[in-house]
């Protein structure tokens, strides 16, 4: 246990309802303040830690699952409340942990996680039955959704609570049992889900939580053979090694993954509202897989778009995100700010054009930066950078904004800014993405299908989707004039 902002947070792992230490324990630095500022020595979990937490789940997996939806309905939702009870610790701890701005935790990114686990308690409970069919024969067709059983999973750093429970609310909710590896960067309000989830009753190994590095502690889960189901949240270098290692068991997995997403402005534009949009395209420091990090433009409003958004960018606040008035803060890490760095003076090699930033602002803080004049083949406009650099460059016509759209590995989202509907709908056709935002962004419903194309992804969540995946879906087709009496309903 270590107190962090006035906050006491557990640095051991939680299994089968308890907290458990490893002998060995990894650091964790505030990325305010690399260079002095420690928050906690975490256990540093591996397979015998993994091997424990997958037991606890496989045995807790029976008695939840038996619960049924409306059973589980009550826990989840006492879960929920307690989430939403504790966000303004959450927010405290979140802030100096990964560096993300504590008003948009404790306003926005945390709230969502209590709703997440609202959402899918409510749906399972609800509307996950589908009406039955008769065939003609006179058989009755019924669909069931059935807990697939334990699943693992691991999510990244940049917004780690609110993604930890959008995998484990519907995990749950479908009657699964699961074992949460936190990201090692940004562990400590994973690790408070924990005692949320024991507060909330949760039965001892309905959610274990294993801390530690993605190779000693992530590995050694998301290939183990007691899984079930792998709902991963990363990178697509990490999810490579992750499919081999689930492939090895056919476990199936979900993966939302990097993205290098384009944000297209048509001369028809809300000027305003796009360029007001394009800046926000630096929130958190870039570290936002969404991030519309390439912006297209049309030639004919590129000056005057060009003009805006420096004058966007000079309003830009970056330091202490504890501190209101503050628009983002650090980078996560000493290694994030080298990839951000090595990316900017590569982008520059191969011919470039730096418009503004380029530079660290000292610690782990790095200055909004732009790029334009990009040879079509320079790095900068294939790799997602992870960081608050964005480029820019000018198309003529619909057509090349949809080819330069679609012009990289990965198809996570796209952003559009037109005045024209009919537009809109052809260029949200065109573009290969999970999720087109049009004259808006970011914006999300729970009940769409959420996910990436391309090297962005595999499979698709939320609504009825997240339930496809962690459940075994299975047909029960049955000759009902055969059962007693009146062969009623199940
Ligand atoms: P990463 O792939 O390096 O690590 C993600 C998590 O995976 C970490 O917790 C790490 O410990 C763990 N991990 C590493 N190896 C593992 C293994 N073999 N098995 C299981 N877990 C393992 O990614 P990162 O740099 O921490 O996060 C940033 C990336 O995540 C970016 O590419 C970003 O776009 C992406 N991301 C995607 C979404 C989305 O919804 N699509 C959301 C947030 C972040």
């Amino acid at each position: 246990m270590t107190e962090v902002e006035g906050v006491e947070v557990p640095t051991e792992h939680y299994i089968d309802g308890h907290r458990v230490a490893s002998a060995d324990t990894f650091e964790v630095r505030s990325p305010i303040d690399w260079a002095d500022w420690k928050l906690a020595d975490v256990a540093r979990g591996g397979a015998a830690e993994v091997d424990a937490a997958v037991a606890a789940a496989r045995r807790a997996f029976p008695a939840w699952a038996a619960l049924g939806p409306g059973g589980r309905h009550a826990a989840l939702s006492r879960l929920a409340d307690a989430i939403d009870a504790a966000v303004p610790r959450l927010a405290a701890v979140e802030c100096v942990d990964n560096g993300s701005i504590h008003e948009a935790m404790e306003q926005r990114v945390l709230p969502r996680a209590a709703n997440n686990v609202r959402f899918f308690a409510d749906y399972a409970a609800e509307r996950l039955a589908e009406p039955p069919r008769t065939l003609h024969g006179g058989e009755r067709n019924r669909v069931r959704h059935d807990p697939a059983g334990v699943v693992a999973v691991s999510t990244p750093w940049n917004a780690p609570f609110m993604l930890a429970t959008w995998r484990v609310g519907p995990a749950l909710a479908a009657g699964n049992t699961v074992v949460l590896k936190p990201p090692e960067w940004a562990p400590l309000t994973c690790s408070l889900l924990g005692d949320l989830a024991d507060e909330a009753g949760l039965p001892p190994g309905v959610l274990n939580v294993v801390h530690g590095t993605g190779a000693e502690a992530g590995a050694p889960l998301t290939g183990h053979p007691g899984v079930d189901r792998v709902a991963f949240t990363g990178s697509p270098a990490t999810a490579h090694v992750v499919y081999r290692d689930a492939a090895a068991q056919l476990t199936p997995v979900s993966f939302e993954l990097g993205g290098k997403s384009p944000f297209i402005v048509f001369e028809d534009a809300d000027l305003d509202a796009a360029v007001r949009t394009a800046a926000y395209q630096f929130d958190n420091s870039g570290q936002v897989c969404l991030a519309g990090t390439r912006l297209l433009v049309q030639r004919s409003i590129l000056d005057e778009f060009l003009e805006r958004l420096r004058a966007a960018a000079d309003e830009i606040a970056v330091g202490d995100p504890r501190e209101a008035g503050t628009t983002y803060g650090p980078l996560i890490h000493p290694v994030a700010l080298g990839r951000v760095t090595g990316h900017v003076a590569r982008a520059r090699e191969q011919g470039a054009r730096l418009v503004f930033g380029g530079e660290s602002l000292g610690g782990l803080y790095y200055a909004p930066t732009l790029f334009t004049d990009i040879p079509a083949d320079a790095e900068i406009l294939q790799r997602e950078v992870f960081g608050p650099v964005l480029t820019l460059q000018a198309f003529a016509d619909e057509a090349e904004a949809v080819a330069l759209a679609n012009g990289t590995d990965y198809g996570l989202a796209a952003t559009i800014y037109t005045g024209d509907a009919a537009r809109a709908d052809r260029v949200s056709g065109a573009v290969v993405a999970g999720t087109v935002w049009v004259n808006c962004f970011y914006v999300r419903d729970l009940e769409t299908p959420f996910g990436g194309a391309r090297d962005s992804g595999i499979g698709r969540e939320g609504g009825h989707h997240s339930f496809d995946f962690y459940c075994d879906v299975k047909t029960v087709c049955e000759r009902t004039a055969l059962y007693a009496g009146e062969g009623g309903t199940p």
